[in-house]
């Protein structure tokens, strides 16, 4: 039998508690940002019932859509796809954080487009920590020179580092790569004021990135099952 979301939170939250729990963390210290692509706007209406309220989406137009459909609800809309130039306006104008900066000229981006009436747009830098080719994200050598230009830019708050790390079963090698992140967020965080966020874990690894410091863990699969393909 396919499990409630409900159920599937309190698992996920569970889960998150225990790994607190072990890492000598306060459960508080880690927030659960519900990634929705593909799912419709009912589900996030009862995710929301559950009381989540932090929801993340990588497709703009389908993003646009639900934070449309959903506007009576008083939820924290996170963009963490891959971002085009062409596309920055949209994001500045309907969400509250957005996870995928990876270079400069999408920072300015939104800077300049963030309506002056909203708080400045929260912001991680999105890093290539496994170094994989083809793969979102800066090079971690030149995150100290971006994290630095992107901090001083008035329409964003830039919050610390995101990372999709390569994909493995072998614990300790991801573990090493959220090791490898948190240590670059503080090497950042002499320079650069503000930082407080790790924005890493995902359905498979949410356990060794809680344990290296994740802040933020974007979890899709594990609330919500396997996802419905795009395009059929
Ligand atoms: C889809 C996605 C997730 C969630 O992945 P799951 O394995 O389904 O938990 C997290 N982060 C990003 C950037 C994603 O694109």
């Amino acid at each position: 039998m396919k499990a409630s979301i409900e159920e599937n939170i309190a698992q996920v939250t569970e889960q998150i508690a225990d790994a607190c729990r072990h890492a000598g963390r306060p459960v508080a210290s880690v927030s659960l940002l519900a990634v929705s692509k593909t799912r419709p706007a009912e589900d996030i209406r009862a995710a929301h019932a559950c009381g989540l309220n932090r929801f993340g989406e990588n497709y703009l137009q389908e993003a646009l859509d639900k934070i449309d459909a959903l506007s009576d609800l008083d939820l924290e809309w996170h963009f963490i796809g891959p971002i085009q130039s062409n596309k920055t306006r949209p994001i500045a104008e309907h969400f509250h954080w957005v996870h995928s900066v990876d270079r400069l000229k999408i920072g300015q981006r939104l800077s300049d487009q963030r309506p002056e009436a909203m708080p400045p747009l929260n912001i991680c830098l999105q890093v290539n920590i496994s170094r994989e080719q083809s793969k979102s994200g800066c090079l971690p050598e030149e995150a100290p020179e971006l994290a630095k230009a992107l901090s001083q830019l008035p329409g964003i708050r830039l919050r610390g580092l995101m990372a999709i790390p390569k994909a493995t079963d072998d614990e300790q090698e991801q573990r090493r790569a959220f090791a490898d992140l948190r240590q670059l967020l503080e090497q950042l965080a002499a320079d650069v004021p503000g930082l407080d966020t790790l924005s890493m874990g995902m359905s498979g690894d949410l356990v060794p990135a809680v344990a290296e410091g994740a802040t933020i863990v974007r979890i899709g699969t594990a609330l919500f099952g396997a996802r419905i393909p795009k395009n059929v």
